[in-house]
């Protein structure tokens, strides 16, 4: 299960995802420009905020973005602004809208978009590269972003990867298809990456951030 919630960190405000636990704030780390911290749901918002004031600091703070991936009447998806519209609401539907009735509707929806997506360019990828083909599956819960089952030939990404362009999404796709050379992240591993994806690490750097094209 997770919750979302709106911290204020060094002034400024960042997206907190807590993902339940039963002890008391045992993990934190950040990716897609989000905090994702582990412990009770019941956790008070003070703690939380007092545990990220001193965990972070204020210049890595500053990095996070100033607009989040999505909101109460918005989404990006595929580094595009989306406008969310509630059915039978007195908005006339334009169409880019994503019509959606709650926030599980949505993340199902968003889902569904990624397993197309990643689906497509990991086939093209496969080409390119000159691999084999894989399986693709979208995880909602793993910290990890892409994983490569090399044995089962399955790969997996990251649900909220969606929100971010194409472009940016493709340096996790070579990611984890070049593990179907080399299985470890040395020297090697990183000499197919940056040959297929040169400018990785700034592409990376982005979906840390949560920079969504
Ligand atoms: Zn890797």
């Amino acid at each position: 299960m997770e919750k979302k919630v709106i911290a204020n960190v060094h002034g400024k405000v960042v997206n907190v995802v807590i993902r339940e636990t039963a002890s008391f704030l045992k993990t934190s780390h950040y990716s897609y420009g989000q905090i994702y911290i582990s412990c009770p749901f019941s956790t008070s918002i003070v703690t939380i905020e007092k545990y990220l004031n001193r965990v972070y600091t204020e210049k890595i703070i500053q990095k996070f973005p100033n607009e989040f991936l999505y909101g109460k009447d918005f989404c990006y998806v595929l580094g595009e602004k989306r406008r969310l519209i509630r059915p039978f609401s007195y908005q006339i539907p334009e169409k880019k809208d994503l019509i959606v009735r709650n926030d599980e509707e949505l993340q199902k929806k968003l889902e569904k978009f990624a397993l197309d997506i990643f689906t497509s360019r990991v086939h093209f990828y496969e080409k390119e590269m000159k691999t084999y083909s894989h399986q693709v599956k979208i995880t909602t819960m793993s910290a990890a972003r892409g994983k490569n089952y090399i044995r089962k030939k399955l790969l997996t990404f990251h649900w909220e990867l969606i929100h971010f362009s194409v472009y940016l999404l493709d340096a996790i796709v070579i990611h984890e298809l070049s593990h179907d050379f080399v299985p470890n992240h040395s020297k090697k591993f990183y000499e197919i990456l940056y040959r297929f994806c040169p400018d990785y690490d700034e592409r990376l750097k982005k979906i840390t951030f949560g920079v969504k094209q």
